[in-house]
């Protein structure tokens, strides 16, 4: 076993940071308090919920189950339609396919529609790099773009930002931006904006939210139309997609895809659902001459591998509905994760993407209270997946040295009866000395606890006090 590393900082600092800003917190309600309140609804007025939820994780898991045959299917469709496909090992491959095809392409400006794939393999880093201008569509990305920041959810990328702050970077940068401070004229201001770049640029960069393998089409959704003019009017569309995102034909796209948006934003139906297939054709009024699909792995492979159950989290259809609901996320945001997924899938995927030491915070961020598994429309055991990774971190020695002892302390006690309960009886009267007015506010070596929020004090006696009380006096033990 290696020896216990030292916790990586930043994540601590990090929440820290996120939780003393009381702007921040207001921005996460405001949008994750809506959005659980939009899937509820949208869940009442569709019973058959449940059984598309079933139907849904059944499809998923029958892909991943036959992932290979998928794939070579989508290949052989996606080319007979006259897309190009690319097979990426990982980020840095991933990368140099898209840049080639920008360079073949003579690429100066690329217009990019929202990917979280995008993100997680660093293509807007290398796009700049390359000295190729990169101008996010999606208006959340816009404004992540303008603040010079990531995205801090995976459908609402700028849920972090409240309306001040929106309006004062369209002030800074809008040629012509918004006279008056409401949604409807910075929606309004950053439209101007982009509208002259979507007609210039090149190549657009579009995501996949689904693959359709009888037919090789990719499939994307947007609420603003902006994936359809990032990938119609330039040359060239490039589509990058994860493995897993492969459907075996449209009538299952259809299924994930009632779970997908009802899940996340809670509306029956996107704005726009498109599907293309292949590059323009003889006769067609618009489309790309040239139409690539980078499928990228960047360790998908390794997952469908895991002994541990990592393949349930291929199943994943990105739809926020986990981030939302989760106590921990709606507290710190996605900034202090300090990864492209935040909240508990990316708790559950960043370790498996980035490596364990990198992450081995996250899975500690959880309370284990089960409200992600509950809402996921794919079923995925998210709170089971994070004990996993826990689990794994403890045997491998990632688990920093103090925690060890203390669980070392807690189960020599545990194995000693006698002792469990001198230690608990002390501990009841200890916290209750700390206590005012039935509240522990600051209490010695439960700093991380109490430095936040307040601790009922303990009332009375133990539990085992209690009942041998009960027993003393006749009774069972159980006070009624
Ligand atoms: S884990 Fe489930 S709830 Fe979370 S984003 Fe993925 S599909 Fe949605």
């Amino acid at each position: 076993m290696r020896p216990a590393a030292a916790p990586p900082p930043r994540f601590k600092r990090d929440v820290a940071r996120a939780l003393a800003d009381a702007t921040l917190k207001t921005a996460i309600d405001r949008t994750t308090v809506t959005a659980e309140r939009k899937r509820a609804a949208a869940l009442a007025d569709y019973p058959q919920f449940a059984a598309a939820r079933e139907r849904g994780t059944r499809i998923k898991d029958h892909v991943i189950a036959n992932l290979d045959r998928y794939l070579e299917e989508f290949e052989r469709n996606a080319t007979a339609s006259g897309a190009r496909v690319h097979w990426a090992a990982d980020a840095e491959e991933a990368c140099a396919i898209v840049l080639g095809i920008c360079r073949a392409a003579g690429a100066r400006r690329v217009t990019r529609s929202k990917s979280m794939l995008g993100e997680e393999i660093g293509l807007p880093h290398a796009l700049e790099a390359a000295g190729i201008e990169r101008v996010e569509t999606d208006l959340a990305e816009h404004i992540i773009q303008l603040a010079g920041e990531t995205p801090s959810h995976i459908i609402w990328p700028a849920l972090h930002k409240t309306r001040e702050q929106i309006s004062a970077l369209f002030k800074a940068a809008h040629r012509d931006p918004h006279k008056t401070e409401d949604a409807e004229a910075m929606v309004e201001s950053a439209r101007r904006e982009l509208r002259e770049r979507f007609l210039t640029a090149e190549v657009g960069i579009s995501g996949a939210n689904f693959l359709i393998a009888d037919s090789g089409a990719v499939c994307t959704v947007t609420n603003e139309g902006n994936a359809e003019l990032t990938t119609t009017p330039p040359r060239v569309h490039i589509a990058t997609a994860g493995i897993e995102k492969l459907v075996p034909s449209l009538a299952h796209a259809f299924v994930l895809l009632r779970l997908l948006v009802r899940s996340a934003t809670g509306a029956d139906i996107t704005q726009y659902t498109t599907f293309h297939c292949g590059p323009r054709r003889p006769g067609d009024r618009d489309g790309p001459e040239e139409f690539h699909i980078v499928l990228v792995d960047n360790g998908r492979s390794r997952m469908l591998r895991d002994a541990g159950g990592l393949r349930q989290m291929l199943r994943c259809i990105r739809c926020g509905a986990c981030m939302n609901h989760c106590v921990v996320y709606r507290q710190i945001g996605g900034h202090a994760y300090g990864a492209t997924y935040p909240g508990p899938m990316g708790a559950v995927l960043t370790p498996a993407l980035e490596g364990e030491e990198k992450a081995r915070d996250l899975p500690h961020a959880c309370t284990l209270n089960g409200r992600c598994q509950e809402v996921c429309p794919v079923s995925i055991p998210l709170p089971t997946l994070l004990r996993g990774w826990r689990d794994r971190s403890w045997k491998e020695g990632l688990v920093p040295q103090g925690f060890r002892s203390g669980l070392g302390l807690w189960r020599f006690a545990a194995e000693r009866p006698w002792l469990y309960r001198l230690g608990t009886a002390a501990g009841v009267r200890a916290m209750r000395l700390f206590g005012r007015r039935g509240w522990i506010a600051r209490m010695p070596l439960a700093g991380s606890w109490t430095r936040y929020r307040d601790l009922p004090a303990p009332a009375g006696r133990t539990f085992m006090e209690q009942f041998r009380a009960g027993e003393r006096a006749g009774g069972d033990g159980v006070r009624r």
